[in-house]
C-alpha cells in the first residue's frame, strides 16, 4: 500500500494542537507520534511551519441544484474541486423530493448526480416536501441507506414549505430512528404577505428582498421548530442562523439542555444588508435566505461560535452566474435565483477572521469546521478527526500564506465572488482525501468520480 509521512507538523484538533508527524497508509492513517521513521514511507512531506488538520466538513451546499427555473451553475464535479482548493474533504449535499414522489426516487437522482463526478466524499441529506402515505417509514429505510438527516422548510410556501402538523410527525420519527431534523427556519406564511404587498407597490429591486424579510420571522420560526422538537422528544438542527433574535432562541434552548443545534455561514459572519443596495442590479449577488442582516448582528454571531451557542460553520454554497442566471429578477427580486457561492472560501474566511483576528481559538475553528458537523451527521471519527484508523482526509494549512479572494482566480464555476477583494493570511498548501494528494500548492491533482457516497450513522437519540 503507498505510504505518505507528514514530518515535522504541527497536529490540530478540536481538542489540542501538538507537534507530531503522521503516517498515512492506503486510505487511512496509520500512526501519529513525536517521531516516526522515513525509511518506512513511500513519500515524505516536510510540514515544518505547516498545520494539519482533518479536511474540512461542509455540511449545507447544493450542487446540480433546480430551482426557480435554473440549475445551481456548480455541479458534482465543479463543486468539490473548489471544495477540494480551499480544504474541504467532505460535503453533505441536499436530495430533494419532489412532491407526490417517494424519497427513494430524489436519492436516485441525486446519486445520480454525483455519481462519476464528485471528486471528494459526500453524504446526503434528505428535504422531505410531502410525508403522503408511506413518508414516515421512508424517513426509516432512508437511515438504513446512510441519509440520517432530513430537512424540512418552514419558508417558501406552495414550493417547499411544510405544515406544522408534518414538521412534529418528522421530529416523532427521528426520536425513535436517531436521525436530525435541519430546519430552514422562517415564517414562509408572514413574508408571503409581505413579499406581496411590496411587488403591489412596485417595490421590485434586490434591496427589497432583505427588507421583506424580517429578523422576527426567522425568531419565531427558531423558537417553534425548537418547541416543537422538545414536544416530539427529538434534536433539532437550524440551518444558516443568520440573526441575534434568532441566535437567543437557540442559546436559551441549550441553557434548558435541549439537544438543539445550529450553524450559521461566513456571509453572515462577514457581510451586511448594505450589500443589497449597490447600485444597478449588482445587490443580486446578495440574494439569498435567510437575507443578509444588519451590522448588529455579525459580532453576535462570532460570539455564539465562541460560546457554542453555535456549533458549525457552513457554507449554504448555492451558486448562480450573476450574468445569465441572477439577471432573471431584474424586474421583480422574487425572481432572483436565491443563493451564492462560497464552498471555496469557508475555511479561509473563518481562520483569518476568526483565528487571526483573536475570535476563535485554533482548536474551536478546527471543531466549527470538521468535527462538530462529523459529529453530528454520523460521520465521525471516520472523518473529522486526526486519529489512528480515521480516513486520511489531511489538510496542510500554511499559516502564513497570503490569499486575495476573487472570482479571476476562484475555482467555483460562477462569474462573481461575494468576497471580492477580501485578503486573507491563511490557506490550504496541500488537501489529501483517503490518502490521495487533491491539492498541492495550487494545483489540482483530483479525479472526476473519485468521491465516495458516504452512508451516515444515525446517533440513536445520544447527543451532547
Ligand atoms: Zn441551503
Amino acid at each position: 500500500m503507498p505510504t505518505t509521512l507528514f514530518r515535522n507538523g504541527t497536529v490540530v484538533t478540536a481538542e489540542r494542537s501538538f507537534a507530531a508527524d503522521i503516517l498515512v497508509e492506503g486510505e487511512t492513517i496509520r500512526d501519529i507520534a513525536p517521531t516516526l521513521p522515513v525509511e518506512a514511507a513511500g513519500r515524505v512531506i516536510d510540514a515544518s511551519g505547516m498545520l494539519l488538520m482533518p479536511g474540512g466538513i461542509d455540511a449545507h451546499t447544493h450542487l446540480d441544484m433546480p430551482f426557480g427555473g435554473t440549475t445551481s451553475s456548480d455541479d458534482f464535479e465543479t463543486g468539490t474541486r473548489a471544495a477540494a482548493f480551499g480544504g474541504t474533504t467532505t460535503l453533505i449535499d441536499f436530495a430533494i423530493q419532489a412532491k407526490g414522489t417517494r424519497m427513494r426516487d430524489a436519492l436516485d437522482t441525486w446519486w445520480k448526480k454525483a455519481d462519476g463526478r464528485a471528486t471528494i466524499d459526500y453524504g446526503l441529506h434528505m428535504i422531505v416536501t410531502d410525508l403522503g402515505e408511506a413518508g414516515l417509514d421512508d424517513m426509516d429505510s432512508m437511515v438504513a441507506d446512510g441519509v440520517a438527516s432530513f430537512k424540512l422548510f418552514m419558508a417558501y410556501p406552495g414550493v417547499l414549505m411544510v405544515d406544522d402538523a408534518t414538521i412534529f410527525q418528522a421530529m416523532s420519527r427521528t426520536a425513535k430512528n436517531g436521525a436530525l431534523i435541519c430546519l430552514h427556519a422562517e415564517n414562509g406564511g408572514v413574508i408571503d404577505v409581505i413579499v406581496r404587498k411590496a411587488l403591489a407597490e412596485g417595490k421590485t429591486t434586490p434591496i427589497h428582498h432583505a427588507l421583506t424579510r424580517p429578523v422576527t420571522a426567522e425568531a419565531e420560526a427558531v423558537h417553534r421548530a425548537i418547541a416543537m422538537a422538545e414536544m416530539a422528544g427529538a434534536p433539532v438542527y437550524i440551518v444558516h442562523l443568520s440573526s441575534e433574535e434568532a441566535l437567543n432562541q437557540v442559546r436559551e434552548a441549550r441553557d434548558r439542555g435541549l439537544p438543539a443545534f445550529a450553524e450559521t455561514c461566513p456571509q453572515y459572519l462577514l457581510l451586511s444588508v448594505e450589500e443589497l443596495a449597490r447600485p444597478g442590479f449588482e445587490g443580486a449577488k446578495y440574494v439569498f435566505t435567510p437575507p443578509l442582516r444588519e451590522k448588529r448582528h455579525p459580532p453576535k454571531l462570532w460570539e455564539g461560535l465562541k460560546q457554542d451557542h453555535l456549533q458549525v460553520v457552513s457554507t449554504d454554497h448555492c451558486p448562480f452566474c450573476f450574468e445569465d442566471q441572477k439577471s432573471l429578477g431584474r424586474d421583480d427580486f422574487t425572481k432572483i435565483p436565491n443563493g451564492g457561492p462560497g464552498i471555496e472560501n469557508r475555511l479561509q474566511l473563518l481562520y483569518h477572521h476568526g483565528v487571526n483576528e483573536g475570535r476563535l481559538g485554533l482548536n474551536r475553528f478546527v471543531e466549527l469546521v470538521s468535527t462538530t458537523p462529523a459529529k453530528l451527521f454520523g460521520l465521525y471519527p471516520r472523518k473529522g478527526a486526526l486519529a489512528v484508523g480515521s480516513d486520511a482526509d489531511i489538510v496542510m494549512w500554511d499559516p502564513k500564506a497570503d490569499h486575495v479572494i476573487s472570482s479571476r482566480t476562484h475555482h467555483m464555476r460562477v462569474d462573481y465572488s461575494m468576497f471580492e477583494g477580501f485578503a486573507v493570511k491563511g490557506n490550504a498548501r496541500l488537501v489529501m482525501s483517503r490518502g490521495d494528494v487533491l491539492v498541492e500548492n495550487g494545483l489540482y491533482h483530483g479525479r472526476p468520480g473519485r468521491g465516495r457516497f458516504l452512508k451516515r450513522a444515525a446517533r440513536g437519540g445520544a447527543w451532547n
